[in-house]
């Protein structure tokens, strides 16, 4: 019997993976369960899977949590100390889907114990990549991609020699506007921006993909995931979501990994790794799906994925930095204080003002780490004001 968590249980990818494990009671158990707000589907999901303990990332939720676990005999906790604690007990598989810079900490604590962890907090990678693969090695543990494009990077790797890797393209759906003009951007609104073509997924990764700024993100975890240069991913638009991404080799063969745009795909292969388990996801009929096409990514029309090879360029803690401007201009956005092009230009002037800052090659440490996302996000407000007017 195989004993997991999930780190973030609530959300999007976490019901998904509840949804995997549920067909399976016998197969798993679970030792802890973390979530936010949502604290009826935490309680709920931890008594239907007899879980050890359920966390809130919030203090003030304890009393609530505890109410809804009275008689149950699972454990009910709160707060930072409390995640990490339930992140760092023995499990065989982790499953990190918390979303933002707050998925970093309880991640690196999971990893202390040698084991698995399934990583679909890609804000980890971006803010502190070197430092989480240094974590995992030192723990002898295993981090396996989850985000869609990283697995399909990793299932094409299977049997291969990295050396022998020429390029990796990574698909974009190119999110809610992508046959907008863009003169017509300026204007668009948060209900347009929160939904996805093709996949259903938490607000926040909606919008980031909308912007692009998942996309992004996304060439930076390739980057530390893989451990490829800069140069050597790319990045196509490809409306169908069905081939998510493809490995390039010095022979000229393109490997593309084909599947329906859905998480437990992802999810369920890193569950079942390094085997391959059956899996309750649509099976393609590719005569029905006709054609797939491709398109350019315009870094022009993008300028989060040419903020992205600014930010790998630049190394150091500018991950950091990006993600934290990133997720401080998406509040923005979300409170109605700036608008959807907007948040590129928070990104970007962050970046050039804390250049010197996080450019600085010391060690990467959780504190400096830590450190330089207060300042960002102090520094985003800042220009977020800036362009309010004051
Ligand atoms: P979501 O918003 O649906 O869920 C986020 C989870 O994190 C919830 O359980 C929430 O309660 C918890 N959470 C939020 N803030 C917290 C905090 N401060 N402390 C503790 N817990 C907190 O998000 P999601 O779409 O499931 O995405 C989760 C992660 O997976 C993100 O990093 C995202 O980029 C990545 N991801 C998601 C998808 C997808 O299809 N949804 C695909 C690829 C990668
Ligand atoms: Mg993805």
């Amino acid at each position: 019997m195989k004993t997991i968590s999930i780190l973030g249980a609530t959300g999007s990818i976490g019901q998904n993976t509840i949804d995997l494990i549920a067909r399976q009671p016998d197969a798993y158990r679970v030792v802890a369960l973390t979530g936010g707000r949502n604290l009826a589907q935490l309680a709920q999901d931890a008594i239907r899977l007899r879980a050890e303990v359920a966390v809130t990332g919030f203090d003030d939720g304890l009393p609530e949590l505890c109410d809804r676990l009275a008689g149950t005999g699972i454990e009910a906790a709160a707060g930072q100390a409390a995640l990490n604690e339930a992140a760092a007990r023995p499990a065989d598989w982790v499953m990190s889907a918390i979303v933002g810079f707050a998925g970093l900490e309880p991640g690196l604590h999971a990893l202390r114990h040698g084991n698995t962890l399934a990583l679909a907090n890609k804000e980890s990678l971006v803010c502190a990549g070197a430092l989480l693969m240094r974590q995992a090695r030192a723990n002898g543990a295993t981090v396996l991609p989850v985000d869609s494009e990283h697995s399909a990077v990793f299932q094409a790797l299977v049997g291969e020699d990295m050396a022998a890797v020429e390029r990796i393209i990574i698909t974009a759906s190119g999110g809610a506007f992508r046959d907008w003009p863009l003169d017509r951007l300026h204007g668009a609104t948060l209900a347009e921006a929160s939904s996805h073509p093709n996949w259903a997924m938490g607000q926040r990764i909606t919008i980031d993909s909308a912007s692009l700024f998942n996309k992004a993100m996304e060439v930076i975890e390739t980057r530390e995931f893989f451990a490829v240069r800069p140069d050597q991913i790319e990045v196509v638009i490809h409306p169908e979501s069905l081939i998510h991404a493809m490995v390039g080799f010095r022979d000229g063969a393109l490997m593309a990994h084909v599947g329906p745009p859905d998480m437990r795909h992802a999810i369920g292969y890193a569950l079942h790794w390094p085997d391959r388990g059956a899996l309750p996801v649509e099976r393609l009929d590719l005569v029905k799906t006709g054609q797939l096409t491709f398109r350019d990514a315009d870094e022009a029309r993008h300028p989060a994925l040419r903020l992205a090879r600014e930010v790998m360029a630049a190394g150091g803690l500018n991950g950091a930095v990006f993600n934290a401007a990133k997720e401080t201009a998406l509040d923005g956005f979300i409170d109605g204080r700036i608008g959807f092009l907007d948040m590129a230009r928070v990104v970007e002037d962050v970046l050039h003002r804390l250049s010197a800052d996080a450019s600085d090659r010391a060690d990467m440490t959780l504190d400096a780490v830590r450190h330089i996302d207060a300042l960002a996000r102090q520094s985003a407000w800042d220009v977020i004001d800036g362009l309010c007017g004051g």
